[in-house]
């Protein structure tokens, strides 16, 4: 049964992480694949896939030094920034959205979600923006950090890499069969280099860049890795021609192919991150071999990382 998340502390979480369920995939389109999909899009309706993990530990964090409001930032369709407001409304923490760029009348539905969640949006500048990864940034655009506690855009931070350790060693020990690889969307590279350091060596972990950073997620994996003593280099692998143009880019075949994967296994998935590593999987894995039947069956867990509100922007 899948557990929302009612509770603030660890335990309470990982019961409801041990809870999500992995569903087998049946479908030509993956002809030579035993595909498995993590559900983490379903561990909370509202505090959502990936960003659960990487808010929990900043959220205990924050309680514990008795902070009563969690800062953050992102830009207009950041699923970062609706699930930090879910998770301020749910936990009794006040919450601050600095967002890129000016307020608009008609907001995203995501702002309007996270300002419906009480989170009070504040608009900065595309250059001041920029220094978002300053330590006198909170500063720059005006808040007092006393009662605050702040967390990076997209949740990369120490205790964000944390809660992905935390999900690679949930999915260590829940996983229904033993997968030869972990495949997983990138942005920040945070949750790929989480996951290639806290899953058994013998999974694969496999990212999909959806936007034209590989060089970040490189770095991002490489100071994961360098914090975790090391990683073998053919443990992992970074797929950086995936991602249709650039972020939040979609493609006619790109579309179709969603479609076609919502109707033929009733999950969903969003343009911006997940479609785009199911569609590379698609690629690597979909084409038949010799006289249309493998001999040997790949299995691969893909892990839902969420963000399906995000849909509303492709509408
Ligand atoms: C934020 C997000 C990611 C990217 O995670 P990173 O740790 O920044 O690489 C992937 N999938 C979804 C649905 C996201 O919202």
């Amino acid at each position: 049964m899948v557990r929302y998340l009612t509770e603030l502390n660890l335990n309470a979480f990982v019961d409801a992480a041990e809870n999500v369920p992995y569903q087998q995939i049946n479908s030509d389109l993956f002809p030579n694949l035993d595909l498995w999909v993590r559900r983490d899009d379903l561990i909370d309706p509202v505090i959502s896939g990936n960003k659960a993990y990487k808010l929990i530990y900043n959220l205990i964090e924050a309680r514990k030094r008795g902070k009563d409001t969690i800062v953050t930032c992102g830009g207009a369709w950041s699923n970062h920034i609706h699930a930090t407001a879910a998770a301020g409304l749910r936990f009794g923490f006040k919450t601050i959205g600095i967002i890129r760029g000016e307020r608009v009348r008609e907001m995203s539905p995501m702002l309007q979600d996270a300002e419906r969640f009480g989170m009070s949006l504040r608009f900065v500048s595309r250059s001041q923006y920029r220094h978002r990864h300053e330590s006198n940034f909170m500063e720059c655009v005006g808040l007092c950090k006393k009662m605050s506690w702040f967390v990076p855009e997209g949740g990369a931070n120490n205790q964000g890499a944390m809660g992905v350790r935390l999900l690679g060693k949930i999915i260590t020990k829940t996983s229904p069969v033993s997968f030869g690889e972990c495949w997983v969307a990138c942005g920040t590279g945070v949750t790929l280099g989480g996951l290639i350091t806290s899953l058994p060596t013998k999974t694969k972990t496999v990212g999909v860049a959806v936007l034209r950073a590989k060089s970040s997620i490189l770095k991002a994996v490489e100071e994961l890795g360098r914090a975790a003593g090391g990683v073998a280099h053919d443990s992992w692998q970074l797929i950086d021609n995936g991602h249709q143009g650039g972020y939040a880019k979609n493609t006619k075949s790109l579309d179709a192919f969603m479609k076609q994967m919502d109707s033929m296994t009733g999950i969903g998935l969003d343009h911006v991150y997940t479609a785009k590593v199911m569609y590379s999987l698609a690629k690597r894995f979909g084409i038949r071999m010799g006289n249309g039947r493998a001999t040997h069956l790949n299995r691969v867990l893909l892990m839902h990382s969420g963000g399906l509100q995000g849909r509303r922007g492709f509408a």
